[in-house]
């Protein structure tokens, strides 16, 4: 029996099938309301057609959702309570959680009567203190869910899981680990839970991005409302900054290419700005015992990784350069004090471990 799990973006949905926690298959389909399939039901129905597994085979769907807001903070099934809780949750998250919710629809639609469930990106981070997730504002506007939730959850807690293989006697107790692909951030892990995260209400704060900003002054976030409105500076800090607004592309690869003065500073304010933010995670953590890297950028760019260690040498981290050019697991040089690795993402896995416990928890199994 398989377990579908859903990963629905305004435009795209890719899909994968696991059986247990051995991923069968997979499929994406792009452009969807613009050349590509009409809506998500559409789209749904030929990724699965492209998974070739038989849909009889399939015995539950998992999807992923971007905001749990603070009431959802495990992977759970979906009940029509839950749906208007992930609902309630897009005014929070107005450009991340309507693509779920057309996702679940769509299964519903397509499969219905098939037991759904939802993991959250926020989850994770539900064991940040207070003292963390609070913004300094009135008290109406905290009692209204205005704080800090953090995001890449479902990737970081895949990181605990997968550095346990490197660490069979006990994960370090501090780590920082950074999550480098389109969408960037960092998070302070102590004991395996997440004390401190560089995103916040939405996943625009902290480290420079693709096409985000990353940290801004508010007062910037004003002057441009004032000058642009609204939706124009909404977009301008979803989809028009970051390495492309710096350098050109949201494409790291094309911004080493370039070699121009402006694609080196992108990319020297992507790294300088990733440092400055893990430094003041590791502030929250009272140190740092490891260091990991995930995402297509923390993965597979070993200027990026060497850049962001360099500025971290103070707290004792050294790199192998041999070992980091060759993109090895374990970058740390012999003489570190801080280990140092890359952990490839593993979201997917992560969705169907947490299904799997949900739907045991339920009796599903
Ligand atoms: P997303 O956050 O959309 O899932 P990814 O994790 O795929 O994004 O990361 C996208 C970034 O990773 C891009 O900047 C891309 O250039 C970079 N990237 C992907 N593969 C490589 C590679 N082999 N070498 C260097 N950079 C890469």
């Amino acid at each position: 029996m398989m377990l579908l799990v859903v990963n629905s973006g305004s435009s795209s949905v890719k899909l994968a099938a696991f059986e247990g926690t051995q991923q069968r298959a997979q499929a994406q389909v792009d452009r969807i309301g613009s050349g590509g399939p009409p809506d998500h039901a559409e789209a749904l129905a030929l990724g699965v057609a492209q998974l070739a597994v038989p849909a009889r085979q399939i015995r539950a769907a998992a999807h992923r959702v971007v905001h749990g807001g603070a009431e959802l903070t495990r992977t759970c099934r979906i009940t029509p309570a839950i749906e208007q809780t992930i609902a309630a949750c897009a005014t929070l998250a107005p450009l991340h959680n309507p693509p779920a919710l057309a996702g679940i629809a769509a299964v519903a639609r397509l499969w219905p009567g098939l037991p759904q469930y939802a993991a959250f990106d926020t989850a994770f981070h539900a064991s940040n203190p207070d003292v963390a997730t609070t913004y300094a504002l009135p008290a109406a506007e905290r009692a209204r869910g205005v704080r800090r939730y953090g995001f890449h959850g479902l990737s970081y807690a895949a990181i605990v899981r997968n550095m346990q293989h490197c660490y069979p006697n006990g994960v370090p107790k501090r780590l920082l680990s950074f999550h480098l692909g389109n969408g960037a951030s960092s998070c302070a892990i102590v004991d395996g839970h997440s004390v401190a995260s560089s995103m916040g209400f939405s996943p625009l704060d902290g480290l420079t991005m693709g096409t985000r900003p990353g940290g801004l002054d508010p007062a910037v976030v004003l002057d441009l409302v004032a000058r642009h409105g609204l939706e124009q500076t909404a977009q301008m800090l979803n989809r028009g900054s970051g390495l492309k607004a710096l350098g050109g592309s949201n494409d790291i690869r094309a911004l080493h290419a370039a070699r121009t003065p402006e694609a080196e500073f992108a990319i020297a304010h992507f790294c300088y700005w990733a440092a400055r933010h893990g430094a003041s995670l590791c502030a929250a953590m009272g140190g740092v015992d490891a260091i990991t890297f995930t995402g297509g950028i923390g993965e597979n760019d070993g200027i990026c990784r060497s850049n962001i260690l360099n500025h971290l040498a103070f707290l004792g981290a050294v790199m192998d350069g041999d070992a980091n050019a060759r993109g090895e697991k374990a970058l740390h040089a012999a003489t570190s004090r801080v280990a140092v690795w890359i952990v490839p993402a593993d979201e997917e896995r992560q969705i169907a471990i947490e299904t799997a416990a949900a739907m045991s928890r339920e009796g599903q199994t």
